[in-house]
């Protein structure tokens, strides 16, 4: 092909980017005692978000399946606002034990993740949301009348709704019922909420507009899937969020969280409690994971350098952005794109390029099997073998550059592989040292490990092969580990092999 000629330098382009993104196996033999020894710290002292903070939810009891009656539930995340009205009633409704009777899902723009008026924001969707509840309930109930006996349509008017709020980010709480900011992350601003009680703050809104909700519980987002994911599964034992942020919490002994004071040790027997990891401070102090050149400019122009560090190389807030960085540095090196005017505004507009594009791009090649397509194709040459381009060619179009050549999609495809697939091992690495915390509760001779785990997140649903990579991962780290403590063994290597999309199914073979 013509282009044969210009494919030196961008080749050599790639494989330094595969080198400042790569993690050699001793990088990944050292992250998972340095993790679990910074959790150790968080579980002795209350610690600041310069480390993992392994907030105390307590969240002490799993839930039975016979909850009863109505409550509302609502998820301020990093994307959206969730609120769900749910009927709990295992008689009811016997397969799955509660019923959804209305959900809305509101989208939070960018003024309200920054103005200051987050709390007015949300106080004001619930209204919204109970008076369409309330319109709903009174359409049905002048359908019911009217075929059979009258019915009072004021009976629910006054009623009280509980409510549970999830909030996905870091609250240091003294009770289930209350919850400080302790900062904000994923790009949300507003000096006036850190410091503050949430509960309150909302609570004190929603009276103030008559809404009849008392907020009886809040948790942070990784401990309600924790909960909900027992729920359906009572041996969940940790739960992961890899969507706009990253993050993970686990069952603790509760006469591990030092830092409580239960100084009586009989009040603390055989009793758990949920911790918040906080994982995505992991590393704040870059002593493990190499930072990239792309990784550095995304700090520097971060309104938090420095901070969660581990989040910004895994979570979907960040994983756009650092494609986006690696594809202006191309452009602006003469590497690709040379018709200017056919580059889309995206690539050069901090925050633009959304990882849903680059989960569309790592589908290609839109095949069945999603593993990991990469894993096969070594070269522009094997690239264009996989399959038709044309898929890939329409979503570059309409998103990066209007016209791309065979070698630039193979080169956009590349990046976004190498930036996936360290989020990829390093999520695994976090949830294999999580698990290698409770090795009581892990029993490895039955069902495989991440089993165990509740997971949930856009990342993790829609880029594909990150729950195969994950759950291989995963088992192997987790088994090394536990094998190698068995035999009193370090778990050593003087193999300084780089981690690869191409090589991973073979070198976490660590077993001895
Ligand atoms: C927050 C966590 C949250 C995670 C996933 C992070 O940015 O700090 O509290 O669990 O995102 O939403
Ligand atoms: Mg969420």
């Amino acid at each position: 092909m013509a282009e044969n000629s210009n494919q030196q330098p961008l080749l050599e382009f790639l494989s330094e980017l595969e080198t400042s993104f790569a993690l050699s196996v001793p990088v990944c033999l050292n992250f998972v005692p340095s993790f679990l020894m910074e959790m150790q710290n968080g579980l002795v002292q209350h610690l600041s978000n310069e480390h993992l903070q392994m907030l105390a939810s307590h969240v002490t009891t799993r839930p039975t399946g016979s909850e009863q009656g109505k409550c509302l539930s609502m998820d301020l995340g990093g994307t959206n606002f969730r609120i769900c009205l749910y009927d709990f009633d295992q008689s009811k409704y016997p397969t799955s034990g509660y019923f959804i009777l209305k959900r809305q899902k509101y989208l939070i723009s960018n003024s309200v993740k920054t103005n200051g008026l987050l709390i007015d924001w949300m106080a004001y969707c619930t209204l919204q949301f109970l008076n369409d509840y309330y319109v709903d309930l009174q359409d049905l109930e002048t359908e019911t009348s009217s075929s059979s006996a009258p019915s009072n349509s004021n009976s629910d008017s006054k009623e009280t709704f509980r409510c549970g709020l999830t909030f996905s980010f870091p609250i240091k709480q003294s009770s289930i019922s209350s919850g400080i900011l302790q900062s904000w992350t994923k790009g949300f601003q507003g000096p006036e909420i850190v410091g503050k009680d949430i509960v309150s703050l909302f609570q004190q809104k929603l009276d103030e507009k008559g809404a009849n909700i008392k907020i009886v519980a809040i948790t942070n987002d990784t401990v309600s899937l924790l909960v909900a994911s027992g729920y359906f599964n009572q041996s969940s034992q940790m739960s992961i969020i890899i969507g706009t942020g990253n993050n993970g919490c686990y069952w603790e002994s509760l006469h591990n969280v030092k830092k409580l004071g239960h100084e009586a040790p009989e009040s603390t027997k055989g009793k758990e409690m949920v911790i918040n990891i906080e994982w995505g401070a992991f590393d704040n102090s870059n002593a493990i994971i190499p930072l990239s050149k792309f990784d550095k400019s995304l700090h520097d122009s971060s309104p938090t350098p420095g901070f969660q560090k581990l989040e910004k190389m895994i979570s979907g807030l960040y994983i756009g952005e650092i494609v986006r960085i690696i594809l202006e540095d191309l452009v602006s090196s003469g590497l690709i794109f040379s018709e200017s005017s056919l580059i889309s505004p995206t690539v050069f507009s901090p925050y633009a390029l959304d990882t849903e594009v680059v989960s569309k791009i790592l589908s290609f090649p839109f095949t069945e099997n999603k593993r990991f397509p990469l894993a096969e194709s070594n070269s522009v040459e094997d690239f264009t073998r996989l399959g038709s381009l044309e898929t890939l060619r329409e979503i570059i179009k309409s998103n990066i550059y209007s016209d791309p050549s065979d070698l630039e999609l193979y080169v956009i495809y590349r990046v976004c592989s190498v930036v996936t697939f360290r989020a990829m091992i390093l999520c695994s690495l976090a949830a294999s040292s999580v698990l290698l915390k409770r090795p009581d509760v892990l029993s490895l001779d039955h069902s495989p490990v991440p089993r165990i785990i509740g997971i949930e997140g856009s990342v993790y649903n829609n880029i594909p092969g990150f729950s195969s990579v994950l759950s291989f991962v995963v088992n192997n780290v987790v088994k090394a580990h536990i094998i190698a403590q068995k035999n009193q063994n370090k778990i050593t290597s003087n193999n300084q092999t780089i981690i690869t999309p191409f090589n991973v199914f073979e070198t976490f073979e660590l077993d001895n």
